[in-house]
């Protein structure tokens, strides 16, 4: 039931290689973190799978479902199933967040969505977001909270309900209760959706009430090491310092 599957795949920005030979399998389901330390390449390898025009794509494969999406557009792995979180989402002024979000869902469907429809599932999923929500009316992002900003970022991914949903740094400058209702929203993916999911972190806040299968470790553009989610704890307690010692060995 392979979902993704990343192979030799090699990436440039601005003519400099990032990453490089990445390796990297999800099945349908599955939940993988992906960490490492600042500039390891964790961002890169979101945007070389949603299809960042940035990001060259310099040797290897990217097959979702089975299919080469190199070439794909953004747009066209979003129609795909692919979703990405951005660490730093855009304020767009004059589009509400309501009407961006039943856009691309439009987008993905190639169909019309009923504005009675739309309006219940997004009450109910900003209700589990602990949103307010007039949010929904409001210019996308404009004058959001770093929290509401990551907050929108999820509810983008409740409805949309991709195949497989890339989430960077989702938790990063949120309060404690932030990332915990975060956590419930991507809890609530995990639970009721067949999605997999990859998680991009530094802290481990968000995991805490997640099924973790895999969890990454990316050292200077390379993944070092793959495990499971005892992983995580060892990173809590230890931080990176053995992976960049085993970095040296194996590159
Ligand atoms: P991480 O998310 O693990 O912190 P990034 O993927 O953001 O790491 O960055 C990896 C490396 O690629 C860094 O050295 C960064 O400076 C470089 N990089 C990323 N994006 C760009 C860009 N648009 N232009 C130039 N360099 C970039
Ligand atoms: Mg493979
Ligand atoms: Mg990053």
């Amino acid at each position: 039931d392979k979902l993704l599957d990343v192979n030799g795949l090699t990436v440039s920005v601005e003519e400099k290689e990032i990453l490089h030979d990445i390796n990297l399998s999800i099945n349908k389901g599955e939940t993988h973190v992906l960490m490492g330390p600042n500039g390891a390449g964790k961002s890169t390898l979101g945007f070389a799978l949603m299809g960042s025009p940035k990001y060259t794509l310099n040797s290897g494969e990217i097959l979702f479902n089975g299919k080469n999406i190199n070439d794909e557009t953004p747009d066209k792995r979003s129609k795909d199933g692919i979703f990405l979180s951005f660490q730093s989402p855009l304020e767009v002024p004059g589009l509400s967040l309501s009407s961006f979000i039943r856009n691309a869902l439009e987008k993905n469907r190639g169909k019309r969505i009923r504005l009675w429809d739309f309006k219940k599932e997004l009450r109910e999923a900003m209700e589990l977001l602990q949103m307010d929500p007039s949010y929904s009316e409001r210019d996308l992002n404009v004058g959001f909270s770093g929290g509401e900003k990551k907050k929108a970022e999820i509810l983008q991914m409740l409805l949309l309900n991709p195949k497989l949903a890339i989430l960077d740094e989702t938790d990063s400058g949120l309060d404690v209760d932030a990332v915990r209702t975060v956590s419930k929203g991507v809890e609530h993916y995990q639970k009721n959706r067949d999605g997999a999911l990859l998680i991009i972190t530094h802290s481990t806040g968000i995991l805490e009430s997640l099924k973790v299968d895999y969890t990454h470790i990316m050292v200077n553009g390379h993944i070092v090491k793959t495990g499971d989610a005892s992983l995580i704890d060892e990173i809590n307690e230890h931080g990176f310092e053995k992976y960049l010692e085993l970095y040296a060995e194996k590159f």
